[in-house]
């Protein structure tokens, strides 16, 4: 079933010069061979480059590079030839009607992947590295997707069940002699076992928060009162990315609009237009909608002048935001901004201007940089540099939270001194759900659902 020889366009669909259409599987090359004329692709060896036609009877369709790749060693691990067309709509629907009939299918969503995956070439955790790397728009979640494909996040799990699997077995041996009243499994060290996968599993569970969010950008809502210089602000933190951004030819900013790039982190300004639109609309207080927005936001910068709000009144203001939001995963950011006026400067004064007000003037440019560490500190930039494994994807996090609490019963069991066979429930739940995680169990709705969220072709 899984030799049967399947065929997509790889490339997307649309302007460019080249496309590539890949076949996978027991026949692909003589699939290839039934449609190109030039040297005969079985013969050849693998990761070779041919250039030759595609003829469909007599008529040319497309001169070609045909590129082989011979098992295992390809992406699926199977025969896989990719043919480089003239990219055409016409040429390609031609190429994959030919391959067709020739005998190939149609590859179904993600059914590239799910072969390289079922045939060992990597696991399930490194698999979806692969939608993750493509959707990777930013270095910090570039990073992410590629330390996953290469497996250190895998082998990190493989580890942890690995321990747990040699005390599993010292359990089910126990049970295998329950007669006899032996206890193979020390308690006291399964106890300190458990205790010990904790910790890494809490750890990576932790890393979730910091994953989801350079993964998917951070969610940032400028909330203040009319006036304050919001917009100014935004457009002050916009414009220093445009820069950088137009340097590159061909980029248009339209679909980006509102996100900043930081140290490669994504900062997307929630529903920054009605800013710009209605003033009014984005009053801290009042608009159910704006409530929406700051519920939705990792970050909320507070614009004030402090000409007009004193510092009773912003505490106020702040406790307000925070109720809103749950204080533990947002970060507050308190700006007063027009501080090249003067008189802001001398109102300034009894604020905090340490660690609980920014000043800065968003006209002048004035004291951005602090503003935008800010940023950083909210979102612990600084952990993405170190060698610690960042979970990134929301399955793996439940995996992960769902051993957790397997191997909590475990430790509950334990402690209330239960028989080896409901600890052996538990541990096996645990090995389950991390097992899960890189594949190593698997059934084929959670295969379906992982793959069907791949393009074809993938
Ligand atoms: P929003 O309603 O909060 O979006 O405020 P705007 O960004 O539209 O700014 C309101 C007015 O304040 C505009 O006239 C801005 O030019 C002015 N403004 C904004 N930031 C500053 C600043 O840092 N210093 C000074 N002096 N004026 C500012």
């Amino acid at each position: 079933m899984l030799q049967e020889t399947i065929v997509a366009l790889s490339t997307p669909s649309g302007n460019g010069a080249i496309a590539v259409i890949r076949l996978s599987g027991e026949n692909a090359l003589a699939v290839a061979d039934a449609i190109f004329k030039g040297k005969k692709l079985t013969d050849q060896e693998g990761h070779t480059a041919h250039f030759g036609r595609i003829m469909d009877g007599s008529v040319v369709v497309d001169e070609v590079v045909a590129t082989v790749f011979k098992t295992p060693r390809s992406y699926t691990r199977e025969d896989v030839v990719e043919i480089s067309c003239h990219n055409s709509t016409y040429i390609i629907e031609k190429i994959l009607k030919l391959c067709l009939s020739a005998g190939a299918r149609l590859a179904k969503a993600g059914e590239f992947t799910l072969r390289a995956f079922l045939n060992g070439g990597m696991d399930l955790s490194q698999a979806e590295a692969v939608a993750d790397l493509i959707a990777s728009d930013s270095s910090a979640s570039h990073e992410l997707a590629m330390k996953q494909m290469r497996g250190k996040f895998s082998d990190e799990i493989k580890e942890l069940r690995k321990e747990l699997i040699h005390f599993a077995s010292l359990i089910e041996l126990e049970l295998d002699f329950s007669e006899e009243d032996v206890e193979f499994a020390d308690r006291q060290d399964l106890k300190d076992l458990v205790n010990k996968l904790q910790t890494p599993i809490t750890n990576l569970m932790e890393s979730f928060a910091l994953g989801n969010v350079l993964k998917n950008g951070v969610p940032v809502v400028i909330s203040g009162k009319p006036n304050v210089g919001k917009s100014t602000l935004l457009n002050l933190l916009l414009n220093d990315e445009r820069a950088i951004v137009s340097d590159i030819p061909g980029t248009t900013r339209d679909t980006i609009e509102d996100e900043i790039s930081i140290k490669g982190i994504t900062f997307r300004f929630i529903d920054t237009a009605g800013i710009r639109e209605t003033k009014d609309k984005i009053e801290a207080i009042g608009v159910e909608r704006t409530f929406e927005q700051i519920r939705k936001s990792a970050i909320i910068l507070l614009v004030f002048d402090p000409t007009e709000t004193d510092p009773a009144e912003l505490k106020k203001n702040r406790q307000t935001l925070l109720e809103l939001v749950d204080g533990e995963k947002t970060h507050l950011i308190t700006i007063a901004n027009k501080a090249d006026k003067p008189e802001v400067r001398e109102a300034l004064k009894p604020f905090d201007l340490k660690d609980q007000v920014i000043p800065i003037s968003a006209k002048a440019s004035e004291n951005i940089p602090m503003l935008v560490n800010a940023l950083l500190d909210a979102v612990s930039h600084d952990k993405v540099n170190q060698e610690s494994t960042v979970v990134s994807n929301a399955r793996h996090f439940h995996a992960l939270e769902e051993t957790h609490i397997s191997l909590n019963d475990v430790l509950t069991g334990l402690d209330q001194g239960i028989e080896g066979d409901f600890l052996a429930v538990d541990i096996k739940r645990a090995l389950h759900y991390l097992g899960e995680i890189t594949g190593e169990i698997t059934n084929e709705d959670l295969l379906d659902n992982i793959f069907s969220k791949f393009c074809i072709g993938k």
